[in-house]
């Protein structure tokens, strides 16, 4: 019994799911990069497809589960679950008109054309915003649109929004907040249920740990205190003495996006010989 994942073959996802499947253990030769290939070490195989397809295969449960983009798999209205959020591939889908437009709100939409390849979110989009307008369907170069007369406004991913700005856009509402997601088929067997189980169990290990540092220092036992009470939340930090008296050493976990801030006032607090070092796995 295998469990069957379709994967983007080539583009923004691709690079991203594989690493994370390599994280969570899981190993598929590169060499031999044809449309089925099976993991090694996991019950589990990889189809490589266009994403425009990886929606239906699963809902249709010619794919187990599948990684995409949520803005791909909501226009597709496919029949599957979302299982997981996995944070990279990060983008959203707006509306964007000319930098010129004194652009006053979705009124400012009705009865206008809008060029996208995103119809179905769009009209979702403006029917709950009360808006009718010309939706105009193109699958590529969506940016260029209005630049050649072919619509007032665009329905488009945006993620930096420079290519926005370099085709003289700006961009005034925000429709989808994207990111990809791990889908399931609705009527997973209960082998495969298992299986599913096991990958996210891996998964949420890796991605706890992503966004985490271990954290060491010396201090002398006088300013433990100090700096116990500077470390944010942490249960029961591991303090040990050392080999020269009255000192000790103090390890604890810290979330990247707060640890230069930590590590100067822990600094101010008295600790020493602060190491930071990555972690690969977390176990909750
Ligand atoms: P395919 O050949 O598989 O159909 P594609 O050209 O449709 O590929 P990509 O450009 O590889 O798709 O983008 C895949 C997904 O990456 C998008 O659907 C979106 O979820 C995400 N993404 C993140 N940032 C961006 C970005 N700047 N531009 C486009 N897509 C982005
Ligand atoms: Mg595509």
């Amino acid at each position: 019994m295998k469990l069957r994942i379709a994967v983007q073959s080539k583009g923004r996802l691709n690079e991203d799911t594989m690493e994370l499947l390599k994280e969570a253990g899981i190993k598929v030769s590169s060499s031999r990069r044809t449309l089925l290939v099976a993991a090694r070490k996991f019950p589990m195989e990889v189809l490589f497809l266009r994403d425009d397809d990886i929606p239906e295969t699963v809902a249709d449960g010619v794919a187990d589960i599948g990684v995409v983009g949520l803005n791909e798999f909501e226009e597709r209205a496919a029949d599957a679950e979302i299982v997981k959020h996995l944070g990279f591939g990060a983008c959203r889908l707006s509306i964007a008109v000319p930098k010129d437009v004194d652009y006053t709100g979705t009124e400012w939409l009705q009865g206008r054309r809008i060029a996208t390849s995103y119809p179905g979110i769009l009209s979702r989009y403006l029917e709950s915003k009360g808006v009718q307008a010309d939706i105009h369907v193109i699958t590529g170069s969506v940016e260029i649109a209005t630049g050649i007369g072919l619509a007032d406004a665009i329905f488009d991913i945006v993620s930096s929004g420079s290519t926005l700005v370099s085709n003289n856009l700006k961009e005034v509402e925000v429709a989808l907040e994207s990111d990809a997601v791990l889908i399931a088929n609705k009527n997973l067997s209960t082998e495969k249920r298992e299986i599913l189980d096991k990958l996210l169990f891996r998964i949420d290990a890796v991605m706890s740990a992503s966004d985490k540092k271990y954290v060491l220092m010396n201090a002398p036992r006088e300013c433990v205190q100090a700096i116990l009470d500077v470390l944010p939340g942490i249960k029961s930090p591991t303090v040990m003495p050392l080999a020269q008296e009255d000192w000790c050493s103090i390890h604890t976990v810290l979330d990247e996006s707060c640890f230069w801030d930590i590590i100067g006032r822990l600094k101010d607090a008295g600790a020493q010989g602060i190491l930071v070092l990555p972690i690969e796995k977390m176990i909750l």
